[in-house]
């Protein structure tokens, strides 16, 4: 794809100064004709779906390292433990009793395993205690089948949290109740599939997802009277702990090269789809702007870290493995980020409750405003690899964007290239350069919240709720996560 009259157009709306300084170079070079949709493609279709633990994401690794050298930047692997091997190897399903058919079904990551378990169906609703309630003994060794809300981009990001909160609260009652297993309906139509990991019983029930057709079909046959089974296998390869790996690309900074601007999105991807709005695109816009800051010959002040996460699909643990190994350095990173929202146009930041950065955000983002209108949210967020660095008090960001076709996608087989807004992408891209350029290169930085700070926010925000929902409470509570006491 040719930007030039795109890119014209773009920079014609841009406040550039009088004097094309560092910042405009920058941008300008992102707007302009760069290797990231070959990136992109490259990416997800030669390299594919690759979840932590696979062959694939040691490809991805690879295929990382290979990129940044070739753009002369500065890479190296970090390894960091991953606490289990889970990936699925097959899956088949059919329902029995009054009717026969085979429905398409997923197992759910850390889902259990079964062999030819046969059990009946039950009609768990919606999967509420009052659900549960009705059926009484009759969830004990029976598939339970628990209906799901649409889930489609008129709900968006909305809709994909709501999920995750009402999957927090079903899994465990569904653990209670004796289950053989939990059946969820897949939440979008057109028998799409898609893998939402099991974070709040982790490894210790069986949980597929259905198609939607199939399992709205089983539960209007189970309303009307009918009687039916299901008989499902599940076939995994398990293990225990192993070691991954996070790419981290730097570019040394010339005045303060120990101070560090982390700029992150996660490498790692589900297996169904290619893993192109989650999370390619904004690895391979990293990778790119990486590229254009070396290709240009900037020099920024303090260091800038390009980091591509590992194991962040199953519980954020490569960022947690960099908090770990650079814990005696955190004092010095400015800012920690996270970009993981596709490709929708970047509407402003989540700032994660530290209001010292909105000032400092707003300022980077002025020279791209013919980008915006950019919005600063400053309220902490759970579900992307910010998470440990807010639990140290690093000032963190998440890159707010527009819903644009996140949710429709999320973890299913769709997540693929042509799923990209690719105008979008550079436009992103753009504006995260003018972002790095303003926190690598501005005097002014926004403190490192203490213990008590981070446990204020835990206590006076929703964050503990929201770690709950992602089964991330336990380590905070427990003090596995978090800065210590000084
Ligand atoms: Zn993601």
């Amino acid at each position: 794809m040719k930007f030039s009259a795109f890119t014209l157009l773009v920079l014609s709306m841009l406040a550039v100064p009088g004097r094309a300084d560092d910042v405009d170079r920058l941008v300008g070079a992102m707007l302009g004709e760069t290797p990231i949709l070959d990136d992109l493609r490259s990416l997800t279709d030669e390299v594919g779906g690759r979840v932590t633990g696979s062959p694939a994401n040691a490809a991805a690794v690879d295929w990382a390292l290979a990129r940044f050298a070739d753009a002369d930047v500065t890479a190296r692997a970090e390894p960091f433990e991953m606490p289990r091997q889970w990936q699925e190897r097959a899956v088949r399903a059919a329902i029995g009793g009054d009717l026969e058919w085979t429905p398409d079904v997923v197992a759910r990551p850390f889902s259990r395993a079964a062999d030819g378990l046969a059990a009946p169906l039950a009609d768990g609703g919606t999967g509420t205690a009052a659900d549960f309630d009705r059926l009484g003994a009759a969830a004990r060794d029976a598939w339970v089948l628990v209906a799901t809300p649409e889930l489609n981009d008129e709900v968006g990001l909305q809709g994909l949290f709501a999920e995750f909160t009402d999957v927090a609260g079903i899994a465990p009652r569904a653990l209670e109740a004796g289950v053989a297993g939990l059946v969820f309906m897949s939440s979008r139509p057109n028998n799409l599939l898609y893998r939402l990991p099991d974070l709040n019983t982790p490894g210790r029930q069986r949980i597929l997802t259905m198609a939607r057709e199939d399992a709205q079909r089983a539960q209007r046959l189970l309303r009307a009277g009918r009687s039916l089974n299901l008989t499902a296998t599940i076939e995994l390869d398990t293990g225990g702990a192993y070691q991954a790996a996070n790419v981290i690309g730097e570019i040394r900074g010339r005045e303060r090269p120990e101070e560090i601007v982390l700029f992150g999105a996660h490498l790692d991807s589900h297996d169904l789809g290619t893993g192109a709005l989650d999370n390619g695109s904004n690895v391979a816009m990293l990778i790119d702007i990486a590229r254009q800051i070396i290709r240009l010959g900037l020099q920024p002040r303090r260091t800038i870290r390009f980091a591509l996460w590992n194991g962040e699909e199953q519980g954020l643990y490569g960022s947690w493995g960099y908090v770990q190994r650079h814990r005696a350095a955190l004092d010095d990173h400015a800012v920690a980020t996270s970009t993981d929202i596709g490709t929708g146009r970047i509407t402003g930041f989540f700032t994660g409750g530290m209001p010292g950065l909105v000032p400092l955000v707003d300022r980077y983002l002025a020279p791209v405003a013919g980008l915006g209108p950019f919005q600063q949210v400053d309220i902490p967020l759970v579900g992307t690899d910010n998470f440990d660095f807010m639990l140290e008090g690093v000032p963190n960001l998440i890159a707010m964007q527009a819903d644009a076709n996140y949710a429709s996608n999320y973890h299913a087989e769709s997540d693929t290239f042509d799923k990209v807004d690719q105008q979008q992408l550079k436009l992103n891209a753009a504006i995260t350069a003018a972002l790095i350029w303003g926190f690598a290169n501005d005097d002014a930085r926004a403190a490192r919240h203490t213990r008590a700070e981070v446990e204020h926010l835990v206590e006076s925000t929703d964050l503990g709720e929201q770690m709950r929902h992602f089964g991330l409470w336990a380590d905070w509570e427990e003090g596995r996560r978090g800065r210590d006491s000084e």
